[in-house]
């Protein structure tokens, strides 16, 4: 009795199978590219998978087959097959959340899109990664937020994926001597306190700057509108934007191919 072989091998890539071999799984389009005569080929983030290559049959050729489901950024319902040479394919979409507000707005369609590019390079295919996707989640609802600076949303989201993958900074301790941080300076493993070592030309974050980060890393989504709101993320664009650039490059530490120079 064959109980092993394809079923087990599909098991491994995280796909639970149905008989007919069609599955669903809910996620979001990060990228989408011409493929053949008409078609389209797809990298998804999906739940309980991570990242697909899909193929979209038809999808190019002017037959309106999926809606607006084949859309970077779009939020659905993906029903897939596999295909006789291996391949995924596209059966239908749902659309959940087409993500309407932060495409009106250059500056928050600009950050989805370079999420988009970052999961595509840091993630591996077909390995699940659920807490980054109800993070991409959330902080791509937090762009399109009033009052939220995209930096914001971009900083929330770099440090909460660092985090789930244990390399956030400290951002309350010296990384050198344990001490609390005041005024820090980014030295591309960490931040250290102005007694640890020359401030330099490097990045450098006042006391103030480091409580506000820390805020935004640690608050919930709704506690970030309400600041947002409230006004209290008026003119600190770029402090989000310098310390989302220091911290980007730890996302590449796990293989050890990081160079980041402050
Ligand atoms: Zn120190």
């Amino acid at each position: 009795m064959p109980v092993g072989g394809v079923r087990d091998g599909v098991r491994a890539l995280g796909w639970g199978m149905s008989r007919q071999g069609l599955e669903a799984a809910s996620g979001v389009v990060l990228t989408r590219s011409a493929w053949g005569e008409g078609d389209l080929s797809l990298t998804l983030f999906l739940k309980g998978m991570g990242l697909v290559r899909v193929f979209a049959r038809g999808a190019a050729a002017g037959r309106v087959r999926f809606g607006g489901g084949t859309e970077p950024l779009v939020w659905g319902s993906f029903r897939l097959h596999r295909g006789r040479g291996g391949g995924v394919y596209l059966s239908a979409v749902d659309v959940v959340d087409g993500m309407i507000p932060l495409r009106r707005r250059p500056d928050p369609l600009r950050a989805a899109v370079r999420w988009s590019r970052l999961l595509v390079r840091h993630l591996m295919a077909e390995h699940p990664a659920d807490d980054l996707l109800a993070n991409l989640y959330w902080n791509m609802r937090l762009l399109a937020a009033p009052g939220v600076p995209p930096d914001a949303a971009e900083w929330r989201f770099l440090w909460r994926w660092l985090s789930a993958w244990g390399l956030a900074p400290d951002l309350a301790r010296c990384a050198h001597c344990g001490a609390a941080l005041g005024e820090a300076s980014w030295t591309g493993e960490g931040l250290i306190c102005a007694g640890c070592g020359p401030q330099g030309d490097r990045p450098r974050f006042s006391g103030e700057d480091l409580a506000l980060l820390r805020r935004v890393a640690g608050t919930d989504v709704a506690g970030v509108e309400r600041h947002g709101k409230l006004g209290e993320l008026d003119g600190v664009r770029g402090t989000f934007a310098l310390a989302s650039r220091c911290v980007q490059g730890l996302l590449s530490q796990d293989i050890r191919s990081s160079d980041f120079k402050g």
